[in-house]
């Protein structure tokens, strides 16, 4: 230990998991109600940080989820889709109250289920999702003064399928402007973390919503699918791989329907040599290791300038050194279990490329549990752009670090990549961070932060990253016949 660092432990902070009430068997969310799946069918959901199992799950095949749609357009025609913007509003601070009014229960089982700390669940997907409602019930009544024409009317039934990296925030993002738009949705989440949606469906039962207007089925990837590629759904939305993007993109190109995509990311974190250091660390820091660096926008290549290449990777391993890995439920946890066992192979298999292709790795002394999925944070220095961890997305707590000269050697760098949805610019230099942002080929571009969201902001990408707005005034068109 470095003779300036004191030496401490911190006592156990667990959060209490009393709060929740796992069913053991939980159905699909149909019409307003909670039923088996047709077949009868299910699978199980596990802990990741334990590999215990937490529930069973209805599987919804195509059968189940044509009810669903059914459900959603008979309530879009008969009520949802002809109520008065104002009406709509109340359901949706409704909802935005009750997450509020539950958000311990949905932080806990959030983490539960995938794994992230309870940290980040409590202190970032809780209240982004609320404010998601919020701010979305802000425009149900307004959407004629949204600059898409005065009277936008809602597209109908909306498919939506959902990635397991932030499982209620994606649902409140994809649920809370479709619904404040007049639109009724049929929901996927993804099959290794249900749960929290499941949560949602008996809130919105709760909160009194119309039955059909959301519904939520349950299954793997043949159960999006088949959403996906239901004639009865006139928009699909979807957030996950890019492989998956591309499929959905294939099956539905001729049939006139409506499709955004929100899909990876290799995003370059770019530090110049006047940016303050330390906040800058800190910037890194959650720019990569955030939710287990399983964040599409995670800043997973850091371009720092030569000149404070060392002095820069020299403080981030000292910060690293201090970060907790271990019980999710942990207050004090900053690193927490990844979310399955196919996405740790893929992390693992990803960061032995760069090992194999002569990059020198580090990662700080950590203990990992002996049960669940983990991976300790990892630093590659001395890679190179044709590196496969400098090109491919490794979705895990692993960040790639490459340098550059001059602002022009930076945006090339930057830019190489078939993806675009984020970066991060750090520099005392204002002028300097506006002539980068308008250079860099990414969808958001964070100055002197990094991974701060909110609802009023659109987030989208290029390229290989998708199309279409989530988020603020941009996120409406997506939902709207404009
Ligand atoms: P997927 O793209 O397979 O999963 C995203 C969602 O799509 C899940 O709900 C999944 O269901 C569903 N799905 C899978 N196949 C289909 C299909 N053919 N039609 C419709 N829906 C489908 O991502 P993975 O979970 O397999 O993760 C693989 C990699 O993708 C990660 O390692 C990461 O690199 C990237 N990824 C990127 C995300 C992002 O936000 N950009 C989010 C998640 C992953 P199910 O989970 O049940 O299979």
């Amino acid at each position: 230990m470095p003779p300036d660092r004191v030496a401490f432990d911190y006592a156990p902070a667990r959060e209490s998991i009393d709060i929740v009430t796992v069913a053991p068997r939980n159905g699909l969310f149909v019409n307003g109600e909670f039923v088996e799946a047709k077949s009868g069918r299910s699978f199980v959901t596990f802990n990741p940080a334990t590999e215990e199992p937490l529930a069973e799950v209805a599987e919804a095949e195509a059968e189940d989820v044509d009810l669903a749609v059914r459900a959603a357009r008979a309530a879009f025609e008969g009520v949802w889709g002809r109520m008065k913007g104002r009406d709509r509003a109340k359901y949706l601070y409704r909802i935005a109250r009750i997450i509020q009014e539950r958000s311990r229960e949905l932080a806990v089982l959030e983490s539960l289920d995938n794994g992230k700390p309870i940290r980040e669940s409590r202190d970032v997907d809780l209240p982004l999702a609320a404010a998601h409602f919020f701010y979305y019930a802000g425009w149900a009544d307004k959407l004629g003064y949204a600059g898409l024409g005065p009277s936008p009317r809602p597209l109908g039934v909306a498919g939506q399928v959902i990635p397991w990296n932030f499982p209620l925030l994606m649902a409140a993002w994809k649920l809370a402007p479709a619904l404040a738009t007049g639109n009724c949705c049929v929901l996927k989440p993804a099959e290794t973390t249900p749960l929290t949606a499941l949560l949602l469906a008996e809130i919105c039962q709760q909160a009194e919503l119309p039955p059909g207007v959301v519904n939520v089925v349950t299954g793997a990837g043949a159960t999006g699918a088949a959403l996906v590629t239901h004639p009865g759904v006139d928009k699909v939305a979807f957030t996950g791989s890019t492989e998956v993007g591309k499929q959905i993109r294939a099956a539905l190109a001729g049939t006139g329907r409506h499709l955004t995509l929100e899909l990876g990311g290799k995003a370059a974190n770019i530090v110049f040599d006047d940016a303050p250091i330390d906040q800058t660390v800190e910037g890194i820091v959650n720019g990569i290791f955030f939710n287990q660096g399983q964040v599409c926008c995670a800043g997973s290549r850091l371009l720092v300038q030569e000149s404070v290449a060392d002095a820069v990777v020299e403080r981030l391993k000292r910060r690293l050194e201090t970060l907790r890995l271990g019980d999710p439920l942990d207050k004090n946890t900053d690193i927490g279990a990844i979310n399955s066992s196919m996405q740790l192979e893929k992390i693992t298999e990803l960061s032995q490329s760069g090992e194999d292709e002569g990059a020198e790795r580090w990662s700080p002394p950590c203990l990992l549990p002996e049960r669940g999925y983990w991976f300790p944070p990892t630093i590659f220095t001395g890679v190179s752009q044709s590196h496969r961890i400098a090109r491919e997305e490794i979705f895990g707590p692993v960040l790639s670090v490459l340098t550059f000269r001059t602002p022009a050697e930076a945006v090339a760098k930057a830019n190489n990549t078939p993806y675009g949805l984020s970066a991060g610019v750090w520099s005392d230099k204002g002028s300097r961070i506006l002539w980068m942002a308008g250079r860099l080929q990414a969808g958001v571009v964070w100055a002197n932060t990094f991974n701060r969201f909110d609802p009023a902001s659109p987030f989208g990408g290029y390229q290989e990253s998708g199309f279409g707005r989530e988020g603020g005034r941009h996120g409406l068109e997506a939902y709207l016949d404009a």
